[in-house]
């Protein structure tokens, strides 16, 4: 065999939970004296070794301030770190590197971006968000109301989890002043059809911006062909470290708009009589960035691409089939969000069981899920709960992982239920 049919074979060599595993060290570890069997990663990812050994070279090899330096390990932690840069840029495939700003994560890219726009609305523009937004992609909006006097307007969902689309394009009237969307829902894995929600932003001349902190580690992108106009993520959901994200903004938004924030970095020249700003995206990274965060970042997209996303994706829908049809099976189960296509996350409430409850006793069977509002309280409100329970799957959870789950589950039932 030659050398490429070997590498060819080994690409196209099914993938396995399994193998990939091995690559995530804390896998390996114990709680409650059980194997932990971690399904709570909507909230946040594992890193693997690769990650974790592109932070100690950082450290290592060239730890220095970027940009600003004189010296060689400055110089290579600015190449690092706009290499960073670039692979972020190929992720979403983004014309161009300047189009991505760092942050530290969806949060914050979102709040610039609310910030930013507030000398483009006055008491009548309005803002259009949907019912299963994160508390992320509320409150900067209505932070934003209270200082322009914009207001908020909000789409439906149905009883299946869906956005009502006829709804929302019911909604979408030319002078909105922009249209704010998740990706994928963190409280329930539902996938919005964001393709044809930018086709109805472009022609009514609205900008779009979506909230993709649960979509970016899971679901190929392209921001060219969807044409939005921005997105925002977070590292430590693509299993890359805490306090690093990015914000896409396509070009022309990013001359236009104000700086975020004042500082070092996001100059060209200070006086005390004006200070002129830095291009983009310098212009909005005031301060010493997360330099060793961004560096982790593109090391977690290379390991993610290494395995090509859609081979991880398939994994993570087959997580998703199986455990969905275990947990139908489960008396007095209900299951919040049952629309496709969607992600490998569950919410999921019990007769007579609270969501905290339950977590509590999965945790003891070393079984990590999520309980509560999920940031999403407008959500609860709408399907009548305070909570739920969730199970969110990565590749590298296993099919024996969601049958701890659901055995965990039977304990909970023949304790509570
Ligand atoms: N949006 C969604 C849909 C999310 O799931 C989250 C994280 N739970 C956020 C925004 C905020 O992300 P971060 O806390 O990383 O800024």
């Amino acid at each position: 065999m030659s050398r490429v049919t070997a590498q060819l074979a080994e690409v196209q060599a099914p993938l396995s939970a399994e193998s990939l595993r091995a690559d995530f060290p804390s896998l390996a570890t114990r709680v409650h004296d059980k194997p932990l069997a971690y399904l709570d990663n909507a909230a946040s990812t594992q890193r693997p070794q690769a990650v974790m050994d592109a932070l100690t070279e950082y450290e290592v090899e060239m730890h220095a301030n970027v940009h600003r330096g004189v010296h060689a390990r400055s110089d290579k932690a600015t190449a690092a770190f706009e290499g960073a840069r670039e692979r972020a840029r190929a992720w979403l495939n983004a014309a161009s590197g300047d189009e991505l700003v760092f942050t530290r994560g969806a949060t914050e890219s979102i709040n610039l971006v609310a910030r930013c726009l507030d000398h483009r609305m006055d008491s009548g523009s309005e803002i259009l968000l949907t019912g299963m937004e994160h508390h992320s992609n509320i409150v900067p909006w209505q932070q934003l109301c209270q200082r322009t006097g914009a207001r908020l307007k909000v789409a439906p969902v149905l009883d299946s989890g869906a956005l009502d689309l006829d709804a929302f394009r019911g909604l979408v009237t030319p002078g909105l002043g922009l249209i704010a969307v998740t990706h994928v829902s963190n409280a329930m894995g539902v996938i919005n059809p964001v393709d044809d929600i930018c086709r109805m932003a472009r022609q009514a001349g609205v900008p779009v911006l979506i909230d993709g902190a649960q979509a970016a580690g899971h679901v190929p992108l392209d921001v060219q062909e969807l044409g939005c106009d921005f997105y925002a993520f977070s590292g430590h959901k693509m299993y890359a470290p805490t306090g690093i994200g990015a914000l896409y903004a396509r070009a022309p938004w990013l001359d236009d708009l104000p700086p975020f924030l004042g500082g070092g970095e996001m100059i060209l020249e200070v006086r005390f009589d004006g200070t002129t700003y830095n291009t983009p995206p310098h212009k909005f990274e005031a301060g010493t960035p997360n330099i060793a965060g961004a560096i982790a970042l593109g090391a977690a997209m290379d390991y993610l691409a290494g395995h090509g996303l859609a081979r991880l994706a398939a994994l993570e829908h087959e997580l998703l089939e199986y455990a969905t049809g275990r947990l139908l099976d489960v008396p007095g189960l209900r299951i919040i969000g049952t629309a496709s296509p969607k992600s490998a996350v569950i919410s999921f409430v019990i007769d007579g069981i609270h969501p905290h409850d339950l977590g509590t006793v999965l945790d003891h069977e070393g079984v990590a899920i999520r309980a509560g509002h999920h940031c999403a309280m407008p959500l609860m409100d709408r399907f009548g709960l305070p909570g739920t329970a969730r199970a969110s799957f990565a590749f590298y959870n296993t099919l024996e992982e969601v049958d701890r789950l659901v055995s965990g589950i039977g304990t909970a039932r023949k304790l509570f239920a």
